[in-house]
């Protein structure tokens, strides 16, 4: 029996609101994702509501973004920014605030997606109390994530413990490269149903613009070598070494580098404190000059910044996906990336651009001299970035493959009761 596209499907994500500015920290990858998933979905025909924690008073309840696509702000908690790893303690009041919306408007979710743990245990409470399908994605493990820091926060074990819950009880985990497939099952258990669906981008935005108009627009001289970090201020974004790695560059008389870091952040949080050290190294290293820090991008400059570079390095000590390569890419950048997670996936090396070994910046120095002292190459690997993206990362393609899989468990459901009277 097939089930109609045009259910209510509810995409969940506690502590990434999908309707806020992107690119500050604690909004990067996962409210992108969750935004375009669900805008692609409603325009296949879903009705789709986004649910977050209300995290600023002044934030409307709310925002419609396309017809069949809003975002809904739950109050629970403190409205106003909570660290994530604080948020565990509101949701069931959470949980309480989602039941409450569905009764006063009359609508029954009969699939949940889940995005990072918090959102998961969200999720298996509906299953407990409403028998609600669940979808998860992950967007970070916990069992990765203690491996590389030093200081394991007090709410790891229910972290680890949400995490192996919702992958032994969901309908389905969605892992975003076949990278973090096997971490799930090396890590985390070997129960439970996993599938492959990779993130997205939208292949129409990126490439849209050529190199010398994007230069032209942005100021920047046709003879620059510009390399380009785009992200938030964190320091498990490696981009310490990426700064120590050009540093290596000009000092082997690579002439004309110029070094964009564009990122949110505000002074005295941690995004802040991070831009600080980050600046403390490029003056030790005398790259002022040469350094620029443009801020946070807004949506109709990134394509812009992708397009005028020569190189975009995502430098990040461990990744599940990376949104900002396959961006880079789909806008003809090649990607010079850490040899980790998801960015094995999308970059292929010398096929679209390199992996190098996380925090080398070495490695990284030669791959960034490698790529600018053959633009022939460069022009290659940019056109196969490309190719690449078109052929796997679109949001359209990513949203049927969610929507086949919303399809399949609804249909499940509604086959199971008819079996079981056969059966009987
Ligand atoms: N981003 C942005 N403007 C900025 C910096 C980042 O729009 O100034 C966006 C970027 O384009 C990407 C997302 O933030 O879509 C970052 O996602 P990614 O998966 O690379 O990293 P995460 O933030 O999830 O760790």
């Amino acid at each position: 029996m097939a089930v109609k596209a045009n259910q209510h499907i509810a995409l969940i994500s506690v502590h990434g609101d999908p309707a806020v500015e992107i690119g500050k920290e604690e909004a990067g990858g996962q409210n992108v994702y969750v935004r375009q998933v669900g805008e692609a979905l409603a325009q296949q025909g879903w009705q789709v509501d986004m649910f977050t924690r209300k995290a600023n008073a002044e934030d409307p309840t709310v925002v419609e973004h396309a017809p069949n696509c809003r975002t809904i702000r739950l109050v629970a908690g403190p409205e106003s920014f909570v660290p994530r790893q604080e948020i565990f303690e509101y949701l069931p009041t959470f949980v309480e605030a989602l039941i409450q919306f569905q009764q006063q408007a009359g609508i029954e979710y009969k699939l949940v997606h889940t995005n990072y743990w918090l959102s998961a245990w969200v999720g298996m409470e509906l299953k407990k109390q409403q028998g609600v399908k669940q979808v998860h994605v992950y967007h970070s493990l916990g069992a990765v994530k203690y491996k590389s820091i030093a200081t394991i926060p007090t709410i790891a074990t229910t972290r680890l413990g949400v995490e192996k819950a919702v992958l032994e009880t969901a309908e389905r985990i969605v892992a975003t490269s076949p990278q973090e497939q096997d971490h799930i099952r090396t890590l985390v258990s070997q129960k439970g149903t996993i599938q492959i669906i990779p993130c997205g981008t939208d292949i129409h935005r990126f490439g849209s613009i050529q190199k010398q108009e994007a230069r032209s627009a942005l100021g920047i001289a046709p003879e620059k070598k510009v390399v380009l970090y785009v992200g938030r201020f964190d320091s498990r974004k490696g981009i310490e070494t990426l700064v120590r790695a050009v540093a290596r560059s000009q000092s082997r008389e690579n002439t004309n580098l110029s070094l964009i870091i564009a990122g949110g952040s505000r002074p005295g949080q941690s995004d802040g404190i991070e831009r600080d050290r980050i600046e403390a190294i490029v003056d030790e290293l005398g790259l002022r000059e040469i350094t620029h820090f443009p801020g946070r991008i807004g949506d109709e400059l990134l394509p812009q910044y992708y397009a005028a570079a020569d190189i975009c390095v995502v430098p990040s000590h461990y990744e599940p996906f990376g949104l900002v390569a396959i961006e880079a890419m789909a806008s003809r950048t090649p990607v010079i990336a850490s040899d980790v997670g998801g960015l094995q996936f999308s970059v292929k090396a010398e096929e679209t651009g390199l992996l190098c070994p996380p925090q080398d910046d070495a490695a990284f120095a030669e791959a960034i001299d490698r790529i600018l002292s053959n633009p022939t190459w460069g022009d290659r690997l940019a056109e196969a970035s490309r190719q690449r993206v078109e052929n796997l990362f679109s949001w359209d393609g990513v949203a049927t493959q969610l929507g086949e899989l919303y399809q399949q468990l609804l249909t499940e459901t509604l086959i199971e009761p008819h079996l079981e009277k056969a059966i009987a």
